[in-house]
């Protein structure tokens, strides 16, 4: 690293140095993390946070951890100067944005897991006892009324999410 920063120095400055005009030393902060054959990179950073800013900056982080700063820093420097406004702020309210649909998706599909394995439990418990007690024959028509309840409660659910759910599951259980 130390070589490619002296190298720099001889034959040419790093993209900061040529940015600033000025003459890249071999102990340049700048020169491991801004290569001359890259120089928007460095473009970027400089319009938003300022050359002293990051060599300031650079210069308190650990050697090892100066290339991750970068790469932030260039990172929110792009958003910035794509979106003056919200900057990389925009990037990450969108993302929470999707993360909170899909989480809702998700319930969502939890609950309707949920209810299609109690409406087949329930349905299995109906036909166990439907094959027990064949011989009343006033059992069919007041069995099938609170199989329609259960159905309209069934469409709320649909509608409104887990905590209709929740209410529907201890209705169910009650019949
Ligand atoms: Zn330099």
């Amino acid at each position: 690293m130390k070589e490619v920063a002296a190298g720099g120095a001889g034959v040419s400055p790093c993209a900061a140095c040529k940015l600033l005009r000025r003459r890249c030393s071999p102990g340049c902060v700048f020169a491991p993390y801004f290569p001359s054959g890259e120089p928007h990179r460095f473009a970027s950073v400089h319009k938003v946070f300022g050359a002293s800013n990051i060599s300031k900056l650079l210069q308190e982080i650990p050697a090892e951890h100066r290339g991750d700063a970068v790469s932030s820093l260039v990172y929110e420097a792009n958003a910035r100067v794509r979106d003056p406004i919200y900057g990389c702020v925009g990037a990450i309210t969108s993302l929470q944005r999707q993360v909170e649909s899909l989480q809702t998706q998700l319930a969502l599909a939890q609950a309707e897991m949920v209810r299609l394995r109690m409406a087949n439990a329930y349905g299995t418990a109906r036909h166990g006892r439907n094959g027990g007690g064949s011989t009343a024959s006033g059992s069919p028509s007041s069995m099938s009324s609170p199989t329609k309840t259960a159905d309209h409660h069934d469409m709320a659910v649909d509608q409104s999410g887990v905590m209709e759910l929740e209410l529907e599951c201890s209705r169910f259980w009650s019949f």
